[in-house]
């Protein structure tokens, strides 16, 4: 569907001179998750692939888009005051903005009457049609919306243009069909589709002839990967056999479809990183119900019994504090499962009610936002602590870490991850190391989020 400007709310935008449309540069902001990182990177490719050209600073852009996330009201205001920001430009030299990803997708209509400075509007599953939608608007100052969503896309035969580096993400499914009360992503990314397994195995020999050390397997449920005979654990050890590939990550899976065969994968291949997110939400079962998370608090620890028996397998959470009704009782079932499962991490929110969830509708957001963020506040130092005292564990020992690049305070460091998706820093002194080498570094000293080390030495 695209709309005239004579039907919209009147805007002041200069007339744009023509150019050639390989001189046509794009600035592309990205919000959320890796999901969409990832969405980012295959928008680049069909821009590229119809000439489009890209710059790092808006200022200087002849489009600006914006890759929204509706998971949490923070993300949204973030977009809001970018789009602020931008409004002069527009009105001056004729910008064209749009806005992209699930935000666009969930606010669809309100988001493009109410705000008059977006010239293009389009969900994740309609990036094929974005090339003409921006020539529309920047030629003929015509606003442009597509948010259908697709029971097949996948965009299959996209080759994302990645920013190079050691790690890349390949999108194995996309959609979910699993309706947790409080989340948006049913609605704004459609159902469950799984990708071909051969483009995918195909994708990741591309992404390891060109350097690249880790894959990590993407989706919004991606344990519940299928596609005929091809589970999630058949391609997971499908994809870390692909040689040159030394790691493999998976994200975000979800605690129901977890078999066996999934475990063993982790456990015991080499090249299968043996770390789980296993987002939790909460540890009270009348709140997993309301959030409809499809399991206990019992069968969650279970499963949590059953990695821990299969060996040394890092475990990370989500959880969400202060869902509808959850009362101090409630909250503390959380609080006691943090504390018998001892995560190595865990992203830890406030509950922010999100408009069309089956949450949003029926169940009142009814825990005052003082409550809410006093049980962030206590869960979040409760779990730091967890997480120094762990990595404090392994001063002495040698641990193997995937060099990345310099660290973010200093050139003289590297930065690298653990196995178990630990930061690790570490002054440079063998000239030999590169990123993307896997080096072995004895830990000295270890805060919450980070270990210090240096090169073991043989
Ligand atoms: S599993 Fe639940 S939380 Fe995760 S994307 Fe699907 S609906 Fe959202």
């Amino acid at each position: 569907m695209s709309q005239s400007l004579t039907d919209l709310p009147l805007v002041t935008v200069q007339k744009t001179e023509k150019k050639s449309q390989e001189s046509y540069r794009v600035y592309i902001e990205t919000f959320g998750c890796q999901m969409n990182e990832y969405d980012t990177e295959l928008v680049r490719s069909l821009l590229k692939s119809r000439g489009f050209g890209f710059t790092d600073h808006g200022e200087q852009a002849d489009v600006v888009l914006l890759n929204t996330c509706a998971i949490r009201e923070n993300a949204h205001n973030r977009v809001y005051a970018h789009l602020a920001d931008y409004k002069a430009l527009r009105s001056q030299r004729g910008l064209v903005i749009g806005v992209l990803g699930c935000m666009a997708q969930n606010l669809k209509k309100d988001l493009f009457d109410s705000q008059s400075m977006i010239d293009v509007l389009v969900g994740p599953d309609a990036y094929r049609r974005l090339p003409d939608l921006l020539l529309q608007a920047i030629e003929a100052r015509t606003r442009g919306l597509a948010v259908d969503l697709s029971e097949y896309e996948t965009y299959e035969e996209i080759l994302p243009v990645r920013g190079g580096g050691v790690n890349a993400w390949i999108a194995v499914m996309r959609g979910c069909d699993n309706f947790c009360t409080f989340c948006v992503v049913p609605y704004t990314r459609g159902r469950e589709r799984s990708r071909n397994p051969q483009g995918i195995l195909i994708e990741a020999q591309q992404l390891a002839e060109q350097g690249y050390k880790q894959i990590t397997l993407l989706g919004q449920n991606v344990n519940s990967y299928r596609y005929q005979d091809w589970d999630f654990a058949k391609l997971l050890l499908s994809v870390a056999e692909v040689p040159g590939i030394e790691r493999v990550r998976f994200t975000s899976p979800h605690p129901k479809d977890f078999p066996p065969a999934l475990l063993d994968a982790v456990a015991e291949h080499p090249k299968v990183c043996n770390h789980i997110h296993l987002p939790a939400q909460s540890g009270n079962d009348r709140i997993l119900q309301l959030m409809g998370r499809c399991y206990s608090r019992k069968e969650y620890l279970e499963l949590v019994e059953a990695i821990r028996r299969r060996g040394d397998i890092a475990l990370s959470t989500d959880i969400i504090c202060g869902f509808c009704s959850e009362t101090e009782e409630e909250y503390q079932d959380t609080i006691r499962l943090m504390q018998e499962v001892e995560f190595q991490s865990a992203f830890i929110f406030k509950y922010s009610e999100r408009k069309n969830t089956i949450a949003g509708r029926k169940h009142p957001d009814d825990v005052p936002e003082s409550i809410k963020s006093e049980r962030v506040g206590r869960l979040i130092e409760w779990q730091r602590d967890v997480s120094a005292r762990k990595n404090q564990a392994l001063i002495g020992q040698s641990v193997k870490v995937l060099v990345e690049g310099d660290a973010k305070k200093s050139k003289n460091q590297w930065m690298g991850h653990t196995e178990s998706n630990t930061t690790v820093v570490w002054n440079k002194a063998d000239r030999l190391v590169k990123p993307g080498d896997l080096v072995s570094i004895t830990v000295e000293d270890g805060s919450a989020s980070t270990l210090y080390g240096s090169p073991t030495s043989s």
